[in-house]
């Protein structure tokens, strides 16, 4: 899996940070989103794929595969 965020289109909304900390982060000044992990381990890919549908800005975008 490999995710792309689109920060222009972040709304700093923050669903995707709560549900998968350690692959999402929201910069301080602003809330846009911050991609800790670009090519997170299986454990981590039930919980990114949750954040790219419940992104309300549809800002994160997935590639599936290896
Ligand atoms: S859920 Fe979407 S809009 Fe909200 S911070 Fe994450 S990428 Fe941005």
């Amino acid at each position: 899996m490999k995710i792309n965020v689109d920060e222009e289109r972040c709304c700093g909304a923050g669903q995707c940070v709560m549900l998968a900390p350690e692959v999402f982060d929201q910069r301080d000044e602003d809330g846009i989103v911050m991609l800790l992990d670009a090519e997170p381990p299986a454990e981590q890919h039930g919980p990114v794929r949750e954040a790219a549908e419940m992104c309300p800005a549809a800002a994160i975008r997935l590639s599936e595969g290896t």
